[in-house]
């Protein structure tokens, strides 16, 4: 992609109305475009980082065994009366279409997916059954400031299993927590689990917190040993010992990035959903659901990963393999080539043609910033200098060590 035609302008200033520094810096690099408090576009370069947290969720569910689908996000009132969220859901967006007719924006989708397995899934036979979709959702967020991460309409992946015994549905509730530790660990991000509130029917479901700052949450957790809880739910204070190992706690902030729940049989039994045993015995089927926020990943990956001069993406969430920089007008020639050489070897490139001074680009390379950099300018004569934006190795390379960098980086 020639940096001359890309859809979007970096900005040097702040934009005035953002307050968070993920929403402040995808806006300045050009990932992202305020439409209203919550509500973003993903320009070029933000649609790739959103699309390559997807698709690395999506491997994962994947191998779960889960099976994707897509459900619509315009659903009738009549289902989330029956399950009692049409009052509970204090962020359901409400609508009203013809005839009178009362709509919701979908917010989450148990009550979409629970009739919908029902009709597939009726016979011991059938389970365990999991689905996922990867979708937008939407909630009426009263607190929207905080860019990506908390969005009014915002990308949701949202899996929900079905078991025909508890210890099955422990087995899966298993599994699909290492699925989200391998997600959050390709997306570059240190997640931690923690203990939360987890309704009616289990003593604790449980969160997947980023640690940071400019988190929302508050978390309990304790340094010696793993143990951790969302404040929503425990009275812990901070210097009594931890109820785990017994050593001292600390309150931190953090970022939730993921959720897990056993619902048990608090939507089937509302969809009146009972499988058929072995006996030809009508028996309840328990449920789980699991989310993740690729939206919210992005705004918490931009919230870590970044210095004073802008981001620093992950090789796994890098928008672009490389970043081609031709700070020399007159090696236009030797840019052009290795820029069409590196797409011939299947990596995609940000090639950076524009007329603006080395100190420009150089300084808009690091806002954006792609994983590694490819600078083809006096300094290197024949060759290119590579740099990788988060400053771990940095030196000349011809063609063939390029390609070799680039192999060894972004195909083993
Ligand atoms: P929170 O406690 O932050 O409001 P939640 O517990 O309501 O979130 P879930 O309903 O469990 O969230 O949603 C699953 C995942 O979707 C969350 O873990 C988070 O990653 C993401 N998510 C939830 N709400 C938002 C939002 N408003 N904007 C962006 N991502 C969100
Ligand atoms: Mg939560």
């Amino acid at each position: 992609m020639l940096q001359s035609k890309l859809l979007s302008k970096t900005l040097r200033e702040s934009p005035k109305d953002e307050v968070s520094q993920n929403a402040i810096l995808l806006t300045r690099a050009g990932y992202v475009d305020k439409l209203m408090a919550g509500v973003y576009s993903y320009l070029p370069l933000g649609l790739r980082v959103l699309n390559k947290i997807k698709q690395i969720i999506r491997q994962e569910m994947n191998a779960l065994g889960a099976q994707e689908i897509l459900m619509p996000a315009l659903t009738p009132k009549e289902i989330w009366v029956k399950s009692g969220n049409w009052s509970k859901i204090d962020v359901l967006f409400k609508l009203k279409g013809s005839g009178d007719k009362d709509y919701a924006l979908g917010a989450t989708h148990e009550e979409v997916v629970t009739p919908l397995v029902k009709k597939f899934a009726a016979s011991y036979r059938d389970l365990p059954a999991a689905v996922y979709q990867i979708q937008d959702k939407f909630r009426d967020e009263p607190r929207a400031k905080s860019g990506l991460l908390r969005g009014r309409e915002f990308s949701m992946k949202d899996l929900y299993s079905f078991h025909a015994s508890e210890t099955d549905l422990e087995e899966f509730y298993q599994k699909a927590m290492q699925a989200y530790f391998n997600v959050f660990t390709r997306c570059g991000l240190k997640a931690r689990l923690v203990e939360a509130s987890g309704g009616t029917f289990s003593k604790y479901s449980h969160e997947f917190q980023v640690l940071t700052e400019s988190g929302e949450d508050n978390i309990v957790v304790c340094n010696q040993c793993d143990f951790a809880q969302n404040t929503e739910i425990c009275s812990l204070k901070v210097g009594v010992p931890c109820p785990k190992c017994g050593q001292g706690v600390q309150l931190v902030k953090a970022i939730e990035v993921g959720n897990i729940f056993k619902l048990m049989t608090k939507f089937t039994k509302a969809f009146d959903y009972q499988y058929v045993d072995e006996g030809g015995k009508r028996q309840p089927v328990l449920m789980g659901c699991y989310g993740i926020g690729p939206s919210r990943i992005m705004g918490a990956v931009a919230e870590i990963c970044q210095d004073a001069k802008g981001l620093i993406w992950p090789a796994a969430l890098t928008p672009f393999h490389a970043h081609l920089l031709l700070l020399d007008a007159s090696k236009k020639k030797q840019a052009d080539q290795l820029y069409q050489d590196l797409i011939a070897a299947g990596y995609d490139l940000l090639y950076d043609d524009r007329l603006e001074s080395a100190g420009f680009k150089l300084k808009d390379a690091d806002l954006i910033g792609i994983n590694i950099q490819l600078i083809v300018g006096e300094k290197a004569g024949d060759q290119v200098e590579y740099r990788f934006r988060n400053d771990s190795a940095k030196g000349k390379a011809d063609f063939n060590q390029v390609v070799k960098l680039l192999e060894k980086e972004y195909v083993q």
